[in-house]
């Protein structure tokens, strides 16, 4: 950088965007300083800063949005720079009112910028006079009921109420009719309150068909501003981005450009400085036009979704960020910036997509992400590794992947292979929906709408996997069972016929299976009236192949024992699905059978049992055949766990009787 003016730089956030940004500033010559909160003590980010200081806690409130805090660790450890990242500090005018106060540099434009921008009634009301075309409706001061029922009626309906403050899809309603509006608004000014501490609310004409287009811009302090075309993000979950691209498909150049030099425009009219993204509505009913793309809002910070442009016009803009805050021009002018190819990026979340995309917590024990090296069109951005824990604390991002291409096609093509190879264990991710959305036909053929995952919903939860794969999991567990005993196989059971149950959950639903062990490398899976033989098996920690009916079929997996349960768990991987699997059979292992029913015998599933000559105090050897359980059409021996004496028999011969059922117990 010249003249360097920025010389340690604090870097105020956490995960992916931390680690970004602190191997951008490094490379130019900047010194970095993370800090990190309790629960990021081992994080990525920490360990790549040169300094890293721990601020005790862990509520963002405490850490990383404890702006009087941070303030003071820049200028103790002399850093005269903060980087807020995204989220939590970027967009807080206060904090940048006070960081200014302080002379430190703040990446990012001036305090009042921020506050203009960061409200949606202030910033609508700018941009209307800046020549923005905005979404009909009220964005005034007044917030009387009676007087905002009178705007909505004549904005008409469906309508949307949004929190003035509001941000992450938080404080929204839609009021389909008149009758709802009152409810409409009372919750999104209840909710605005609570997350925003500000309960004012605009009206918004509700747009049914939508799309959401935005325009990456930059401004230096010379008055150049130049934009960087267009992304699309209109596959969102709940009002949030999910899948992003650059450039927006089925856009014509007139529109594009149109857009492009309407958000310089805007930028200019407000001085604006640093990078900024203009969001756009666009109002599809009748096909994409011109006159029915509005001004949503305005973000005045760099955008998780900015390393899309970065692809396609071979830019870097955390480095364009540094170098402005340092007093540089715009490294480029308007007419140097062309599009290259296409460029896709996806979201990795830990989230339950079949629970409303519930956040989920917990430790991911394992995580790999494929080479680079073997995907060269493919970059991926996280602060996540193998041992990590995703907390209910922080955002559950845990990677964004980007794939760049020649053209749209070849992205998505990019970005589906690659997300097919990444594994992750121990934490419900939303992987499997990202790889079937971008399979799907709509995706494919860029015609989605802001709605499209909420109104498929049913269809891209609906991911059964192939029975193959079933039944080779089987394979998987048999073959773990004599992995995790020193014992022979056959000593594996406590019943001998050549024929093993195997028992297994597998999205919440238990599969039976029955196993026939011709050889180590030829095994018979029989479950739901269907059998595979599989042949040539070869199987170490983490895949399996063998051959199914002539055909190579394999799997990856890892497995955990789960400390809570001590079951077994193994997460399988296969190009479009995770899914997790644990061994239910109780008695599955000698060792497991000792350990847990040294005093009982348990039935190992439903069944007849027959009880061999034997009553209450008769004295038995370890391994005597006590019972015979038929059950899936065979015979199984269950046999004393120990010597000893029989305290108990529960159950009368020829009884039916149910999985987990005690049916004798030995004396103490
Ligand atoms: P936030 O600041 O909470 O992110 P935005 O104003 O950026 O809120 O809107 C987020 C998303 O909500 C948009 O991408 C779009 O999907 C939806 N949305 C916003 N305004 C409208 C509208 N007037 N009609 C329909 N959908 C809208």
């Amino acid at each position: 950088m010249n003249k360097q003016k920025i010389k340690k730089l604090l870097i105020a956030n956490r995960g992916e965007i931390a680690c970004k940004i602190i191997q951008r500033a490094k490379k130019l010559n900047i010194l970095t300083l993370a800090i990190y909160s309790d629960l990021d003590i081992d994080s990525l980010h920490t360990k790549l800063a040169d300094e890293a200081i721990h601020i005790k806690g862990f509520l963002v409130s405490e850490t990383y949005m404890n702006g009087n805090l941070i303030i003071q660790i820049a200028k103790k450890h002399k850093a005269n720079a903060i980087h807020p990242g995204y989220g939590l500090l970027s967009e807080n005018a206060d904090f940048i009112e006070n960081v200014e106060k302080n002379k430190l540099i703040f990446i990012g434009p001036n305090s009042n910028l921020v506050r203009n921008m960061g409200e949606k009634d202030k910033a609508k009301t700018l941009m209307e006079k800046a020549g923005l075309p905005v979404v009909p409706g009220y964005h005034g001061n007044k917030q009387e009921i009676k007087y905002l029922t009178n705007k909505a009626n004549q904005v008409g309906y469906p309508l949307l109420v949004k929190a003035r403050s509001g941000g992450g899809g938080r404080g929204m309603r839609i009021a389909e009719n008149k009758n709802d509006f009152s409810i409409a608004f009372q919750e999104a000014s209840n909710e605005a309150k609570t997350n925003f501490n500000d309960s004012n609310c605009i009206l918004e004409k509700y747009i049914p068909k939508a799309r959401h287009i935005e325009i990456q811009i930059f401004a230096d302090k010379f008055g150049n501003v130049v934009h960087l075309f267009d992304r699309d993000c209109s596959l969102q979950r709940r009002q949030q981005k999910v899948i992003e691209e650059a450039p927006s498909p089925n856009l014509n150049n007139e529109i594009q450009h149109f857009l492009g030099e309407l958000s310089v425009k805007a930028a200019r009219a407000i001085k604006y400085l640093g990078a900024g993204t203009i969001e756009f509505i666009a109002d599809i009913q009748n096909g994409i036009d011109k006159n029915k793309i509005y001004f949503m809002e305005m973000n005045t910070r760099i955008q998780v979704e900015h390393p899309v442009t970065e692809a396609i016009t071979s830019t870097n803009l955390i480095d364009w960020q540094l170098k402005i805050a340092n007093g540089e021009k715009l490294p480029v002018s308007q007419n140097d910036i062309k599009i290259n190819g296409w460029a896709f990026e996806a979201r990795l979340y830990a989230e339950d997509v079949n629970k409303n995309f519930l956040p989920q917590s917990g430790k991911i024990y394992h995580l790999k992400f494929p080479d680079t090296l073997n995907h060269p069109n493919c970059i991926v951005e996280t602060g996540t590794k193998s041992g990590d824990n995703i907390t209910p604390f922080y955002d559950p991002m845990i990677a964004k992947v980007i794939a760049h291409g020649n053209d749209r096609n070849a992205a998505i093509k990019h970005l589906i292979n690659y997300l097919s190879e990444i594994e992750i264990a121990g934490i419900t991710t939303n992987l499997d929906l990202l790889i079937k959305l971008l399979n799907n036909k709509n995706v494919k053929d860029g015609e989605v709408t802001t709605k499209f995952i909420e109104e498929n919903i049913k269809f891209l939860i609906n991911n059964e996997i192939d029975d193959r794969f079933k039944a080779l999991v089987g394979v998987v567990i048999f073959k773990a069972l004599k992995i995790i005993s020193t014992n022979t196989l056959s000593d594996l059971y406590i019943w001998k016929p050549n024929v093993y149950p195997l028992k297994i959950s597998m999205k919440e639903k238990e599969i039976l299976y029955k196993i026939v062990c011709y050889s180590p490398n030829e095994i018979e899976i029989e479950f739901n009236k269907k059998i595979f033989l599989f042949s040539s098996i070869i199987i170490n920690q983490s895949r399996i192949e063998a051959y199914l009916k002539g055909k190579n079929i394999n799997l990856s997996f890892q497995s955990i024992k789960d400390i809570n349960s001590g079951d077994q768990i193994f997460t399988f991987f296969t190009k479009q699905h995770t899914f997790e699997v644990i061994n239910k059979s109780l008695l599955q292992s000698k060792e497991n059978y000792i350990n847990n029913l040294e005093d009982s015998i348990i039935a190992p599933m439903h069944g007849i049992v027959k009880i061999k000559k034997i009553k209450a105090n008769s004295k038995v050897k370890k391994g005597d055949v006590l019972f015979i359980l038929e059950a899936m059409k065979m015979e199984f021996s269950l046999t004393s766990p120990r010597d000893g004496i029989i305290e108990r028999i529960f159950i009368i011969d020829g009884q039916q009787v149910s999985d987990k059922m005690k049916l004798l117990s030995l004396k103490k």
